[in-house]
């Protein structure tokens, strides 16, 4: 069978990555294995000998097929888009080397799933540096503050094209993210629309990019960063999660007065 391009259908062919990626999801006994774009079974075979449920989503009816045929009853396979399938309503631990067209949004739903125990993850090794990345460096972003919201995430491990078949025209690496309440004090969909418009224009400072953010003014900015103790000079780029927290919570108290 021919690769498809439209569904990033690059095979792992590295037998040594394979061991590494399925001793990371470390299935705990109550948990489901959830593999995304399980493709031609390289992690499959490794992950059915887990004593853990297999639950299979992969887009493609060809490979399906294939898959249900050779692995019956140990795998339930689902021939869904895994972008918008529903997700086990048990606790779970979600691996895949992911197509690089749909890895973020993946990667986004899955760890923000309330059932999701641990992710691991083959992405694209620039997807992989946004993730993973530190205040102050080109990767730090919207993806970065995104993923730290709901999960620690590491690198584990990074591979070059010539681990796949055939070979993509990136580095990929593989990212292991394990939720964790991250103790905000704002709501979190507040903190992370917050995050979305302080990096609209990546360069300007962060009162330019909130003005007119939920009608604020520039006075109203300059007030709320004050309050919350960032400086008014200051850029996204080089806020924490932490950061935007405070400013949240003093534009929620503007917003709400007196609750
Ligand atoms: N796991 C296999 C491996 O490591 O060799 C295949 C990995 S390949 C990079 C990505 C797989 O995801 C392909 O089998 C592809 O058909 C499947 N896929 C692509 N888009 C998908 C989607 N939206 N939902 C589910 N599977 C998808």
């Amino acid at each position: 069978m021919r690769p498809k391009k439209k569904w990033g259908q690059n095979f792992l062919r590295n037998r040594g990555a394979v061991a590494k990626i399925v001793e990371a999801v470390d299935a705990q006994p109550d948990e489901v294995v959830l593999e995304i774009g399980p493709g031609e079974g390289v992690l499959t075979e490794k992950l059915v000998a887990l004593p853990n449920p297999l639950v299979a989503i992969e887009i493609d009816p060809e490979l399906a097929a294939r898959l249900r045929a050779r692995f019956g009853e140990r795998l339930t396979l689902r021939n869904e888009d895994a972008v918008d399938a529903p997700l086990p309503e048990t606790p779970y631990r979600a691996v895949g080397n992911l197509p690089y067209n749909v890895g973020t949004p993946i990667l986004r739903r899955v760890i923000a799933d309330p059932h999701c125990r641990r992710a691991v993850f083959m992405l694209q090794k620039e997807v992989a540096d946004r993730v993973v990345a530190k205040p102050g460096s080109d990767p730090y972003g919207y993806l970065t503050l995104y993923v730290a919201a709901f999960a620690s995430a590491r690198i584990a491990m990074t591979l070059d094209p010539r681990s796949f078949h055939p070979p993509p025209k990136v580095r990929s690496a593989v990212v292991v993210l394990d939720p964790r309440d991250p103790q905000l004090a704002a709501e979190r969909t507040l903190v992370l629309d917050l995050v979305s418009a302080s990096f609209r224009m990546r360069r300007k400072k962060l009162v330019n990019n909130l003005t007119g953010w939920r009608n604020l003014t520039r006075e109203d900015v300059l007030s709320l960063m004050q309050r919350a103790a960032i400086d008014l000079d200051v850029r996204a780029e080089t806020m924490s999660l932490a950061d935007f927290d405070r400013f949240a919570v003093a534009y929620s108290a503007l917003a709400s007065p007196g609750s």
